[in-house]
């Protein structure tokens, strides 16, 4: 059964009433709302299985300067929530509504989650990536990844701004702090933003956002003889418990050291180099026991 709404056009009928068939024209001019016999009620009842849409939040760093990452963010076809420039001031800028979904993630996956365009809000961040004396170098020497010192500095205002948000962003929709994450964590073959230079461990610890493991947990795993005797399936189990997305092969093949070198970026960035070792191993079993082993 349907019920046509009707059109109820209050200016129309109190002072054009002859000229009804205007009402159209009218309606557009002069604000007149549409009216139903029915009411959405949103008040009486509540449906204890719900949970916020919005899970991750995706960190970027945007390569460009603040002209290019502007006119890119808002003419091209790549888009993010918000924009943190390198100015010296107190703005943050919104792009995308927090409800609408912005293209910057592409495709990967993380915490069993693919579509994270869908789930996520982003953040760009203004900063050039690798240094432009570094940007070869992978072509021209025999190394596979970049190393720490490849990568520039940010600013101080802009760790400032993103722990703002993030604080914020975190609170409002209730997420999870391994759920803050890189797009390299999501996306290990195709990104390394936002890169080795970005301050995970300051981010946990003077303002409490995001995921970080013990010190003590991680000593205590390298000093325990534990990685000498674990399988690499195993291994690959444990980032796949932590959220990373890993292949099943029993070997370190490209696609599972790409994993390991997004790992180190996060979590040893002083030292990433795609090869599992000893510390990464504890620093990732150190974050399990902190994080996923507990539920
Ligand atoms: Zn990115």
């Amino acid at each position: 059964m349907t019920t046509p709404n009707r059109t109820f056009c209050a200016h129309t009928l109190a002072t054009l009433r002859p000229l009804s068939l205007a009402c159209g024209f009218v309606l557009a001019l002069a604000g007149c709302t549409t009216t139903s016999p029915f009411i959405i009620d949103n008040k009486s009842y509540h449906s204890q299985g719900q949970e916020q849409r919005i899970k991750f939040i995706v960190l970027h760093y945007t390569v460009g300067n603040n002209e290019r990452s502007l006119k890119q963010l808002t003419e091209g076809n790549v888009s993010v929530h918000y924009l943190i420039m390198d100015h010296q001031d107190d703005k943050i800028y919104q792009l995308v509504d927090d409800d609408k979904r912005a293209w910057h993630a592409g495709k990967g996956a993380f915490a069993n989650r693919t579509m994270l365009n869908d789930t996520s809000i982003g953040i760009e961040i203004v900063n050039p990536g690798i240094k432009p004396e570094y940007r070869q170098v992978l072509r021209q020497t025999d190394a596979e990844y970049y190393a720490y010192e490849h990568y520039m500095d940010f600013e101080e205002v802009q760790i400032e701004k993103v722990a703002y948000l993030v604080d914020k962003l975190a609170k409002q929709y209730d997420i999870d702090p391994t759920h803050i994450i890189g797009h390299s964590d999501m996306a290990p073959s195709r990104k390394i933003d936002p890169g080795a230079k970005f301050p995970w461990e300051k981010l946990h610890k003077e303002y409490g956002i995001g995921a970080w493991y013990d010190e003590f947990d991680k000593s205590y795993i390298m000093n325990s003889g534990e990685y000498e005797t674990a399988s690499i399936q195993d291994i690959k189990q444990l980032f796949r418990d932590y959220g990373y997305d890993i292949n099943d092969t029993d070997e370190w093949d490209k696609s599972s050291r790409n994993v390991i070198y997004a790992f180190q970026l996060h979590f040893r960035p002083q030292q990433p180099t795609g090869n599992m070792d000893s510390e990464t191993y504890a620093i990732l079993r150190a974050l399990n026991a902190k994080y996923v082993d507990r539920d």
